[in-house]
């Protein structure tokens, strides 16, 4: 296999180095251009779906490409673009969010420690629990990493890291309560007591715009693309961006090994939704913004959590977690206002949870709620243009022992919401019909 499909052409940016192609570039531009250079064959602005499996040798063993599952132009444009936005040098697409957990996971030796933190993805928390245990005798703890006071989050990470902890996994915001977890204080403290620990961020919920863990300190960032980043509901696919060359090595072999890749078509219609990624986010995240500030005056509605509002816990990491573009902007539509980010808030990422003013034990007022409404659509997934609802208790968390859910605070008046970017009125007008409906207001 000839080196060249590992996102390593002149247009993957080199952190910290200036680079000639797009790599001055701002997010999206990067994101309209790279990947989509203009084939040198056709001219073709929009590049080709490639859907052959197999590719003709000039000689045995010269090629570019060999074998779909290897590598293909599609994927290979898709992982391009990923690095890029990332502002990571290798970025590897794979057939699901989960199958690049999978992977990384597989790329540990055998009866490795795992910290994670406690509330992570479902299904992250059953491969680790039900998968990995099994396969490769791993071991997780699952730690309080979100907490405000950092001098906690250090002492719990202290408390769980052990001799053979290989690997820290989180994710910030968490899902569905939205707490942050400092980054780059989990970073730090994890390499302080073993520098050879691997830091992995989950990064589905904020996406490449609002946050680079890279950035960071984090060594490997995971998305499901088959939320923001694809942002069309109608791929599931994942990837992951590193700049670690031991890992990229690694995780390239198990994804043609294991070969949970995803299609050519899958990959186009990826870089397809990248090129709106920069508007669509902005758009999500002043919708979200809107809709947490309204839902907050409403009776119907006991609290809003949104991190980019002043009422969050953790609103000043917030401030400083999030990529700078995405701060700037925020604070150029503040000044705009007349209002700072302080007093205002300011956009981060099109998810907000609420509590209603109804009992956490009864889950009927949610549910009436749910199914008055009519431009919210009931169902699992996030991040897609049409606004999405679901109640945690009974549908993505209904797994979760009732035990753990009161634990996490995922009562039934719980509701989280993916803001779409349909007219924000209209989202506004369609809560409020449903509330009064169920009789909430
Ligand atoms: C959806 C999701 C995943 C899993 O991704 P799939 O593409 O559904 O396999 C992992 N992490 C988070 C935070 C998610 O929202």
């Amino acid at each position: 296999m000839s080196p060249a499909p590992i996102a390593s052409t002149s247009v993957t940016p080199t952190p910290g180095k200036a680079h000639a192609g797009h790599n001055q570039h701002g997010f999206a531009t990067k994101a309209i251009h790279i990947g989509s250079e203009p084939s040198a064959e056709t001219g073709a602005v929009i590049p080709a779906i490639s859907l052959s499996t197999t590719f003709k040798q000039k000689s045995v063993g010269d090629f570019t490409y060999e074998y779909s599952r290897s590598a293909n132009p599609n994927r290979d444009a898709l992982e391009r673009a990923l690095a890029a936005l990332e502002g990571g040098r290798y970025g590897l697409a794979f057939a699901s969010g989960s199958s690049v957990t999978a992977t990384i996971v597989s790329a540990l030796p055998p009866k490795s420690h795992i910290v994670s933190v406690n509330d992570v993805y479902g299904g992250t928390y059953r491969y680790f629990t039900k998968v990995a245990t099994v396969a490769q005798g791993i071991e997780t703890t699952f730690a309080e990493l979100a907490s405000a006071d950092s001098e906690l989050v250090e002492q719990n990470l202290r408390k769980a890291m052990r001799p053979d902890t290989k690997l820290v996994w989180i994710e910030s915001p968490t899902n569905p309560t939205l707490r942050l977890i400092d980054i780059p204080l989990v970073v730090k403290v994890a390499k302080s007591i073993n520098p050879e620990t691997t830091v992995v961020v989950d990064s589905t919920f904020l996406s490449p715009w609002y946050q680079n863990p890279l950035s960071l300190g984090a060594d490997i960032v995971a998305h499901s693309i088959t939320k923001y980043i694809n942002g069309h509901s109608d791929v599931v696919m994942g990837a992951l961006v590193t700049n670690n060359s031991a890992w990229v090595e690694k995780l390239k072999f198990l994804q043609n090994s294991i070969g949970g890749v995803p299609s050519a078509f899958d990959s186009w219609l990826a870089l397809r939704g990248i090129k709106t990624l920069a508007v669509r986010m902005q758009e999500h995240g002043s919708s979200a913004l809107i809709i947490a500030k309204e839902l907050a005056k409403h009776p119907a509605v006991k609290e809003v959590i949104y991190p980019g509002l002043p009422s969050h816990p953790s609103f000043q990491l917030a401030q400083r977690q999030i990529s700078p573009r995405a701060f700037q902007k925020a604070i150029a539509r503040g000044k705009a206002k007349g209002d700072g980010v302080e007093a205002d808030g300011f956009p981060y990422g099109g998810m907000v949870t609420i509590r209603l003013a109804s009992d956490p034990h009864d889950d009927q007022p949610a549910n009436k709620v749910l199914e008055r409404l009519q431009i919210f659509t009931l169902a699992e997934s996030l991040g897609g243009v049409e606004s999405l609802v679901e109640q945690p208790s009974k549908m993505t968390h209904a797994a979760v022992s009732q035990e753990d859910r009161d634990i996490l605070g995922i009562g039934h008046n719980l509701i989280r919401i993916s803001v779409g970017l349909e007219d924000v009125e209209d989202l506004l007008a369609d809560l409020d019909q449903a509330f009064r409906a169920a009789g909430l207001a």
